[in-house]
């Protein structure tokens, strides 16, 4: 039996999680579910799966969990310890009951608790991208110097994951990452300036939380996963290449000098991954429904166009930079994400932000986790002003038509 705390079980991969917990109950079991807001949602998995601990993010939504789990008739001796904040999400994904740490918190509000957890030598199924992308060096140190064992969820470097288990490394000559193109791969580009948060929603593949799937159309999200391959597999960004794959079946590739390529398909699940974290270096029955190979199928593959998705590059850029770079990366990018979905600023704004943000921030190392999220605190100053600017802008042009 192995324990597991979850942060982020009210989101998308939360969700998956804790749906391979429900069907393995003689396998794992939840020692603390980790949300922020999602009181409702939060009732309900602590009733269904009995953790010893709940962290949410303010007072007032423990309030209202109290209040939920008294209505729903649990008597309070059997509430699991309900908590607050940073430093109790720090101790649930280092408790000694917790064997395993799913870090599934979306945004750099994820860091602190991944990098506790990795600090306490834990497996940790890496979903957060934003750890590496934020504080990837300070991050991979604490890997090797604490024993943690970091494997991870996101589905493309889950699949390199499997992919270098061919090799050695230093027979490998790429890695290669998919992409789906999102939903605007064939969307005119003067049709992009217009598009709205709900067709940006609109991913072909994948259903995922709103930050990742506004990324993954602004390819950004690609970006991120470079940066995050170039920190888990010690390898220079001219050494990760992406291709637009829009079936999303192969997640990745290890071309090896001999030119052999070894590719990971599986179902479009993030349950897949998600076991796979856990289990390895075993595996379990699939989670999902397996490929149906009796089927006629094609698979497509074309290069990115660079001029529609412009932050692709920047990421390569800013990991190339090093330093705080790919930190106010995320940091800008995760302002103008908000504003977006809020319809403060346009789609195309997006990019602009990020990369003026880029610009206009000092890049320095990166230390600790509190230099990250000043760093980060910095970039996000940056980009408000300019998605105010922007919004003016807007608003002033619409005023005019
Ligand atoms: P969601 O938006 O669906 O879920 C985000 C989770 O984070 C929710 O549980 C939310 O809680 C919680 N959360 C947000 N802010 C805080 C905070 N300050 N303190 C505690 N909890 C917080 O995101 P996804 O599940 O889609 O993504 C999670 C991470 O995994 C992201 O980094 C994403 O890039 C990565 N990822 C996701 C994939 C996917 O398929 N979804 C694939 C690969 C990577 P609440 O809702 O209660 O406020």
């Amino acid at each position: 039996m192995k324990t597991v705390t979850i942060l982020g079980s009210t989101g998308s991969i939360g969700l998956s999680t804790l749906d391979i917990l429900e069907r393995n109950p003689d396998k794992y079991r939840a020692h603390a579910l980790v949300a922020g807001k999602n009181s409702e949602l939060l009732s309900k998995q602590i009733l269904q799966f009995q953790p010893s601990v709940a962290v949410v993010a303010t007072d007032q939504v423990r309030e209202d969990v109290r209040a939920r789990l008294t209505e729903a008739g649990l008597p309070a001796n059997q509430f699991p310890a309900l908590e607050v904040g940073r430093t109790a999400q720090e101790e649930v994904a280092a408790a000694s009951e917790t064997d395993i740490v799913i870090s599934a918190i979306v945004g750099v509000a994820g860091l602190p608790a991944t990098f506790a957890g990795i600090r306490a030598g834990k497996r940790v199924g890496l979903a957060n991208k934003e750890t590496l992308v934020t504080g990837g060096e300070m991050v991979m140190k604490a890997v090797k110097d604490y024993g943690a064992e970091l494997v991870p969820v996101d589905s493309e470097h889950n699949g390199a994951h499997q992919c270098f288990r061919a090799g050695l490394a230093k027979d490998v000559r790429k890695l290669i990452l998919t992409a789906s193109g999102g939903p605007f791969r064939r969307t005119p580009l003067w049709e992009m300036e217009t598009v709205t948060p709900e067709q940006a929603l609109n991913h072909p593949t994948w259903k995922m939380g709103p930050r990742i799937t506004i990324d993954s159309a602004t390819l950004m999200n690609k970006g991120f996963e470079v940066i995050e391959a170039c920190w888990l597999f010690a390898l220079p960004p001219s050494m990760v290449e992406v291709v637009v794959h829009p079936q999303s079946s192969i997640h990745a590739m290890v071309e090896y000098c001999d030119g052999s390529v070894i590719a990971q398909i599986c179902a479009t699940d993030m349950r897949m991954p998600i076991q796979y974290a856990m289990t390895w270096p075993d595996r379990d029955e699939a989670p999902v429904p397996r490929i149906d190979w009796s089927q006629a199928r094609h698979w497509d593959f074309e290069p990115p166009d660079e001029t529609r998705f412009p932050l692709l590059r920047l990421a390569y850029k800013a990991q190339e930079a090093g330093g705080a770079s790919t930190c106010i990366l995320n940091a800008a990018d995760e302002v103008a994400v908000e504003a977006f979905l809020q319809g403060r600023i346009g789609f195309t704004d997006i990019s602009a932000i990020v990369a003026e943000t880029l610009e206009r921030t000092p890049s320095r190392s990166l230390t600790t986790v509190d230099e990250v999220l000043e760093a980060d605190h910095a970039a996000r100053e940056v980009a408000s002003s300019l998605v105010e600017e922007r919004g003016r802008l807007r608003s002033g042009g619409r005023m005019r038509q």
